[in-house]
């Protein structure tokens, strides 16, 4: 059920479907305005982070911000991120770091408790306190190898889970701006087998209406790759057009 009110609901006709107000969303709302980061390094016990692994990875999510302000900026949007990292404390320690897909965790919220904050209220109550935004995700980076995910959700903090490395890889700041999109409402738009049909059909779809969109492939640079009208207007920056209805996530 979405959460929304009828004056919402007019006043989005009107606009021409502004899809990520109508959205359930939690904390991150639309890729625009004050977007408040909070960082939490995590780890497996005794296998922490380095020091110069933590630094490189906060310049990787610098550079992708840089590139979601560009974007934002190309659609008249006014965009601004303030970070804040748990870098120079010991990292956060969890003692089975979730792999892709187990949903049965929120490791948002896990990482959230266990840097120190009671509740998901107490942190956003600390970061209101602490800072003027419009919206709040937190970025948790793992110091071990897996497929990195995002975990939007309509009643918590909203984030995403970034590994250190991917198929013998260190991440990228490609895959930091996808899973930052995500936290906005962005959908995949790529094909994979776990997926169902009608979501493989629509992603071979979008990509030939929209090629290279970010949300289609997350490549090393960010030279290849675009943020498409679709995902724009799912990010709540970008205008209305009728043939983004058939990719509406249910
Ligand atoms: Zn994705």
């Amino acid at each position: 059920m979405k959460k929304y009110s009828l004056l919402t609901a007019l006043l989005c006709l009107w606009a021409g479907s502004c899809y990520a107000q109508l959205r359930d969303y939690g904390t991150a709302r639309t890729l625009t305005g004050t977007v408040f980061v909070y960082n939490i390094f995590i780890a497996e016990p005794g296998n922490p982070w380095k020091m110069n692994e933590k630094k490189s990875m906060l310049k990787k999510s610098e550079l992708a911000h840089k590139w979601l302000i560009q974007r934002a900026a190309k659609l008249g949007k006014p965009l601004t991120f303030i970070e804040e990292s748990n870098i120079n404390s010991r990292d956060v320690i969890v003692a089975k770091i979730p792999g892709y897909g187990n949903y049965s965790s929120n490791i948002v919220n896990d990482a959230v408790k266990l840097s120190g904050f009671k509740s998901n209220r107490q942190f956003k109550k600390w970061a209101q306190d602490h800072v003027a935004f419009d919206s709040i995700l937190v970025a948790v980076y793992a110091n071990k190898s897996g497929r990195s995910y995002a975990e939007p959700s309509s009643k918590d903090i909203e984030g995403f889970l970034v590994y250190k490395t991917f198929e013998g890889s260190y991440e990228t700041a490609s895959t930091i701006a996808h899973e930052t999109l995500h936290c906005f409402g962005a959908i995949d738009l790529y094909s994979d087998p776990t997926f169902s049909l009608q979501y493989n059909q629509n992603a071979e779809r979008a990509n030939q209406l929209w090629p290279n969109d970010i949300m289609h492939e997350v490549p090393y640079s960010f030279s290849s790759v675009r943020l498409g009208p679709l995902s724009s207007w799912l990010v709540g920056i970008g205008n209305h057009d009728p043939a983004f209805d058939r990719f509406k996530p249910r």
